[in-house]
C-alpha cells in the first residue's frame, strides 16, 4: 500500500502578532512549525505503515523553507519527501493549491491513500484536502479522528456535531484527520534528526508534474482577497458582584431586559 500525507509549514500561531496599520500578520522572526493536524496525519500513516507495510510519502509545496517539516517527517519515518516549489505556485489560492498537489500525487502513481490535515492553522479553511480529492475523483472522508486499513477497505471514525460517525470507503480514498483531545505529538529523536539530515529530499517544479502554468499562481486563482482586517475589539464585559442569590436576580434581570427571556 502507498500512502501520500500532505504536510503544510505554517508559524507557530501562538507566536504571531498582527499590524495594527496593514492589519496582516506580521511573520517576521517567527517560527515556523509542522501543521499541528498534519502531524497527526503523519503519524497515523507511520501507524499503518507499521502494521501494513505501507510505503509513506509526504509532499510539501511551499518556499525551499519547507524542508524543514519534510526533514521532520523523514526523521519519524517517512520513506520518501517531495517538496514542490517554484516560483509559478506563488499566489495560489487553494483551488490552485490542490490543483498542484494532485498533479504531484499523480506523478507519485499509485496512491491507495492520500492523508491530510483538517486544516492550515495559519489558512483556516480546510478546503485543500476536499479539493485534492476532487480533482484526483477520489472518494473523501473528512474530520476523521481515527483510520484504520483492512485490504482494500478504509475505516474511519468521523467526528461529528455531539458524536463520531464510522465510515467506510473502497481505496483508493482520501481522508482528512481531526485532532483527538488527548493528542500529543511525537518528535524524533536526535540520532533519528541527523540520519535524516543524509537522506534524499525531491524538489519537483510545475513543469516536473505536468501542471498548466494558467491554473497555477494569481492566474489560476479563482479566489480574491478584497480586504484584510482585524476584528473590532470586544467591549469588556462587566462585573457584578453580590451573593449567589443577588447575582442570580440580576442575571435574571439582565436576561429580561435583553428580550432572552419572557416572565
Ligand atoms: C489569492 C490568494 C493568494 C495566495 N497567495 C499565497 C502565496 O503567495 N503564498 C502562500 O504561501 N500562500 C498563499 N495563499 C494561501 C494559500 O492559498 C493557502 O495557504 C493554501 O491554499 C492552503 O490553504 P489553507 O492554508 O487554508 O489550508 P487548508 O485547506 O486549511 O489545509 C488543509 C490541509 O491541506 C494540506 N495542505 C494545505 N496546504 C498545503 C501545502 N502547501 N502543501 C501540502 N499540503 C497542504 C494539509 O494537509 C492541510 O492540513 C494565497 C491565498 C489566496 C486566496
Amino acid at each position: 500500500m502507498n500512502i501520500v500525507v500532505c504536510i503544510k509549514q505554517v508559524p507557530d500561531t501562538t507566536q504571531v502578532k498582527v499590524d495594527p496599520q496593514t492589519g496582516t500578520l506580521i511573520r517576521a522572526g517567527v517560527p515556523s512549525i509542522l501543521n499541528p493536524y498534519d502531524h497527526f496525519a503523519l503519524e497515523t500513516a507511520l501507524a499503518l505503515k507499521e502494521k501494513t507495510g505501507a510505503e509513506v510519502t509526504v509532499i510539501s509545496m511551499g518556499p525551499p523553507q519547507a524542508k524543514t517539516v519534510l526533514r521532520l517527517a523523514l526523521a519519524l519515518g517517512t520513506d520518501r519527501g517531495i517538496l514542490l516549489s517554484d516560483r509559478a505556485f506563488a499566489g495560489s489560492d487553494t483551488w490552485a493549491t490542490s490543483y498542484a498537489i494532485a498533479r504531484a500525487i499523480k506523478k507519485i502513481g499509485k496512491a491507495d491513500l492520500i492523508l491530510c490535515g483538517m486544516m492550515a492553522i495559519d489558512g483556516d479553511t480546510a478546503q485543500t484536502g476536499p479539493g485534492i480529492a476532487q480533482q484526483l475523483h477520489l472518494p473523501q472522508i473528512t474530520f476523521c479522528e481515527h483510520v484504520a486499513v483492512s485490504g482494500r477497505k478504509l475505516t474511519a471514525k468521523k467526528l461529528m456535531d455531539g458524536g463520531h460517525e464510522i465510515v467506510e470507503a473502497q481505496l483508493p480514498a482520501l481522508c482528512t484527520l481531526v485532532l483527538p483531545a488527548d493528542y500529543k505529538p511525537a518528535f524524533p529523536s536526535f540520532p533519528e534528526i541527523a540520519a535524516a539530515q543524509e537522506k534524499d529530499l525531491e524538489l519537483w517544479t510545475a513543469a516536473d508534474v505536468g501542471a498548466d502554468e494558467n491554473l497555477l499562481g494569481l492566474k489560476g486563482s479563482p479566489t480574491r482577497v478584497d480586504r484584510v482586517y482585524a476584528p473590532p475589539q470586544r467591549a469588556r464585559g462587566t462585573v457584578h458582584q453580590g451573593t449567589a442569590a443577588e447575582l442570580v436576580e440580576k442575571l435574571v434581570c439582565i436576561l429580561k431586559e435583553e428580550n432572552f427571556i419572557k416572565c
